[in-house]
C-alpha cells in the first residue's frame, strides 16, 4: 500500500516520485520515495528536530529502509540526502553511549550500526551520498558506506569524524572506511585531529568525489549512479602492514609528546586504524568496536561528552526579551550594525569576528595610525582565514568592505550596539561610554570587553545605566569560543537577553557572570598564575613550572601564558583584583615584574 504524502525531497520535485510507506507508526526520520526513473530517494528528516541524529529507532528505520530496497529488484540505484536545513546528519545520538550505559549497551549500539552501514555498503545497486550541512560521526559513516559522496560547497556543509575530541574513535566503519578511501595517511590526519572539514577541504582530502550546488545535489547524485558500484580502492601501497607499523610507531611517540597521556582516545584510534588497515573488514571492525567500547569507560571520554553536552546547552540558553524586542514576528531580530571603539588586539579580533557573520562595523581609534594598525591586522585575519578554506576570497573581500575604519567621532544612531575595547584604564573607559552615550541611539546597547573593571560603574556615568552590559571576549577572538556576558547591576532583563542572543548569532559560546572582580575566568585563572608567581619566587624555574603543568593536562604552562597575554595585561588584572581581595596580591619580583627586563618566555620544545 502506498500513501499519498509528496515526497519531502529537494531536486526531485519535479519528477514523479511514488512515496513508501513503513511499517511502523508516525512520525518517522527516514522517508522513502522511488522516482520514475526506479531510483530510489531515501530522505533523513527527523521529525519535530531542525537537526538529523542516528538514535535506535532511527538507525531501526533505516535499517527496515534498507531491507526493503534490498527487495526490489526494479531499483536502480540510492542517493541518501536530508530535508533539514544546515544538517545532513549530525552523527550518533550521544545519549546512547553516556549516563550509566553499561559496556554491554555500548557494544550493542556499536554492533546495531556497524550492522547498518554493513547492510547500506552490501547493496548490489550503486549508492551515493548527497551531503547538504553537516554529516560528521555517524552522519560520515553513512556516507563512508555510499559508493559515492556529492557535496555542496555551502558554509553550513561540514564533513568530518570529530569522534577524539569527545574521548571516542569512529567506530560504525569509519576508522576502518576512511583509510582504505584516501590512505593512511590523510585518514589519521582527519581521524585523529578530530577533523571537521570545509566542503572544498574535503573534496581535497578525496572525502567527497565531487561539489555541486545545493539545488543540484540529488539530481547530479543521481547521474553519478550511472557509473555503477565502486571498484575497490587503489590505496593498498599507502596501507601495507610494513608502513602502517613505522607510522603507528613513530606517531605513538608524537602523540604521548603532545598530549601526556590525559586523551587516550588518540592512541586507540591510532592503534586501530593502523591495525585496521591489513586486517579485513570485518577483522577491523571488531578492532573499531573493542576501542570504542574501552574508551567510553574512560574518565576522559566521560568528562569530554559532559563538556560537549554543557557547550550545547549554553548554545540554547535563552532569557525573556521584551516584546519590542521580538518584533512582529515574535522571533528577535538578528543584530546588523555595530561599532567597536579601539582597534587595538582585542578591537580588531571582535571588528573581523563580526564582520565575517555578516554584521557591519565601524571600527574607532584615536588617529589614523591606530585605525590602519587595526585594519591591517584584521587584513591579516581574514587572509588566514582565506588560507584555511574558512572564507572564500569573495567572502574575505566582503567581510573587509562590512567594516568602516574611523579615526574621528561618527554618528552612531542607527548603530544597535557598541563594544568598547579601548585600554584597560577606568577613567579613560568612563570618559568613552560619557561620549558613547552622546553619540548612540536610545536603544543602542553600550557594552564594554573589559577584563576585570566594574561595569556597574561605566553604567552609572551614562544616561541609560540599563543599558549597559559586559561582553567579555578572550584573545585571540578567533580561536576562544567563549564570551562572558557581565550584567552591571543596572543591566535590564531585556538587554541581558538580546546581548545573550547576539553571543549565539555570533557563534560563540556564553557565560552569564555577576559584575564581580575578575568575573568568572580571570577570578579561576589569576590566583592561579599568582601560585606560579609564588612558586618562582621560591625558586621554581619557569620551565618546570611550565613542564609541571603541561604534565597535569594543561594545555599550556601559566608562564608561557602570561608572556602570551602580555605581563602589563596580567599585571592590569591583577591589581584589579587585588583592590578588593587582599590574597589576589601578587608576590614581589614576581616574572610579572620580570615583563620589564624583556621576555619571560621559556624555551619552546
Ligand atoms: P590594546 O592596547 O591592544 O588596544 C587598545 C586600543 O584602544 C588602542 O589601539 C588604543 O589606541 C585604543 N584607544 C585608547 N583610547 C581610546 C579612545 N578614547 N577611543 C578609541 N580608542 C582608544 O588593548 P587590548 O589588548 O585590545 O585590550 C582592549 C580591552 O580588552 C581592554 O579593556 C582589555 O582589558 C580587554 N581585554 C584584553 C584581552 C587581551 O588578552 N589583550 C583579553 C580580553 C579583554
Amino acid at each position: 500500500m502506498l500513501t499519498e504524502t509528496p515526497a519531502p525531497l529537494s531536486g526531485s520535485a519535479e519528477r514523479p516520485t511514488t512515496t513508501v510507506p513503513a511499517n511502523r507508526p508516525l512520525p518517522r526520520a527516514v522517508h522513502l520515495s522511488v522516482r520514475d526513473d526506479d531510483i530510489c530517494v531515501l530522505t533523513f528528516d527527523r521529525p519535530g528536530s531542525a537537526a538529523n541524529l542516528f538514535d535506535r529507532s532511527t538507525l531501526e528505520e533505516l535499517r527496515e529502509a534498507l531491507d526493503w530496497i534490498a527487495g526490489q529488484s526494479q531499483i536502480k540505484g540510492l542517493v541518501l540526502t536530508s530535508a533539514k536545513r544546515s544538517i545532513f546528519i549530525a552523527g550518533a545520538d550521544l545519549k546512547m553511549l553516556t549516563g550509566d550505559a553499561p559496556p554491554e549497551a555500548v557494544r550493542e549500539v556499536v554492533e546495531v550500526g556497524q550492522d547498518v552501514m554493513n547492510r547500506l555498503a552490501a547493496l548490489p545497486i550503486p549508492t551515493v551520498a548527497a551531503i547538504h550541512g553537516a554529516a560528521v560521526g555517524g552522519g560520515y559513516e553513512l556516507c563512508l558506506a555510499c559508493d559515492y559522496r556529492v557535496a555542496s560547497p555551502d558554509r553550513a556543509t561540514k564533513i568530518g569524524l570529530p569522534e577524539t575530541q569527545l574521548g571516542l574513535l569512529p567506530a560504525w566503519g569509519g576508522s576502518t572506511c576512511l583509510p582504505r578511501l584516501i590512505g593512511l595517511p590523510k585518514a589519521l590526519d582527519v581521524i585523529l585531529g578530530g577533523k571537521t572539514l570545509a566542503p572544498k577541504q574535503a573534496l581535497r582530502y578525496g572525502m567527497v568525489d565531487e561539489l555541486v550546488p545545493a539545488e543540484y545535489l540529488v539530481e547530479v547524485a543521481a547521474r553519478k549512479l550511472r557509473q555503477g558500484k565502486r571498484r575497490a580502492s587503489g590505496k593498498g601501497w599507502v596501507n601495507n602492514r610494513l608502513v602502517a607499523a613505522i607510522i603507528a610507531a613513530r606517531l605513538r611517540h608524537q602523540l604521548l609528546k603532545k598530549t601526556r597521556g590525559h586523551y587516550p582516545a588518540v592512541l586507540k584510534a591510532m592503534e586501530v586504524v593502523t591495525r585496521g588497515v591489513s586486517k579485513s573488514l570485518p577483522g577491523a571492525m571488531a578492532l573499531e568496536r573493542d576501542g570504542l567500547v574501552e574508551l567510553v569507560q574512560t574518565e576522559a571520554c566521560h568528562n569530554l561528552i559532559q563538556v560537549f553536552f554543557l557547550q550545547e546547552r549554553a548554545k540554547k540558553l535563552s532569557l525573556p526579551e521584551s516584546s519590542a524586542a521580538r518584533g512582529a514576528s515574535g522571533t528577535a531580530a538578528l543584530l546588523s550594525h555595530a561599532a567597536v571603539i579601539g582597534a587595538g588586539v582585542m578591537g580588531a579580533g571582535i571588528a573581523q569576528w563580526l564582520s565575517a557573520r555578516q554584521l557591519r562595523v565601524i571600527l574607532r581609534d584615536i588617529n589614523t595610525e591606530q585605525v590602519a594598525k587595526g585594519m591591517a591586522n584584521i587584513t591579516a585575519l581574514f587572509r588566514e582565514g582565506q588560507k584555511r578554506h574558512v572564507f572564500t576570497p569573495r567572502e574575505a573581500r566582503d567581510g573587509l568592505d562590512r567594516i568602516y575604519p574611523a579615526a574621528t567621532d561618527v554618528p552612531l544612531r542607527h548603530v544597535q550596539l557598541v563594544i568598547e575595547a579601548a585600554t584597560e584604564n577606568l577613567e579613560l573607559k568612563k570618559k568613552i561610554f560619557q561620549r558613547l552615550d552622546e553619540l548612540a541611539g536610545d536603544d543602542t546597547i553600550l557594552a564594554t570587553n573589559t577584563s576585570a573593571l566594574p561595569v556597574s560603574e561605566l553604567a552609572g556615568g551614562t544616561r541609560r545605566p540599563e543599558r549597559v552590559v559586559g561582553l567579555h571576549f578572550f584573545n585571540p577572538v578567533h580561536r576562544m569560543q567563549l564570551v562572558e556576558i557581565i550584567a552591571a547591576r543596572q543591566t535590564a532583563p531585556e538587554v541581558l537577553g538580546r546581548a545573550l542572543r547576539f553571543v549565539q548569532q555570533i557563534g560563540k559560546l556564553p557565560v552569564i557572570v555577576k559584575d564581580s572582580p575578575g568575573f568568572l575566568v580571570n577570578r579561576i585563572l589569576v590566583p592561579y598564575l599568582l601560585e606560579a608567581g609564588n612558586l618562582f619566587e621560591a625558586g621554581a624555574s619557569i620551565a618546570d613550572l611550565d613542564e609541571a603543568m603541561l604534565d597535569f593536562g594543561m594545555p599550556m604552562g601559566p608562564m608561557r601564558f602570561l608572556d602570551e597575554v602580555g605581563l602589563d595585561a596580567a599585571l592590569n588584572v591583577s591589581k584589579t583584583l587585588a583592590a578588593t581581595f587582599s590574597h589576589f596580591q601578587r608576590p614581589n619580583g614576581s616574572p610579572w615584574d620580570a615583563g620589564r627586563h624583556g621576555s619571560i618566555r621559556p624555551p619552546r620544545p
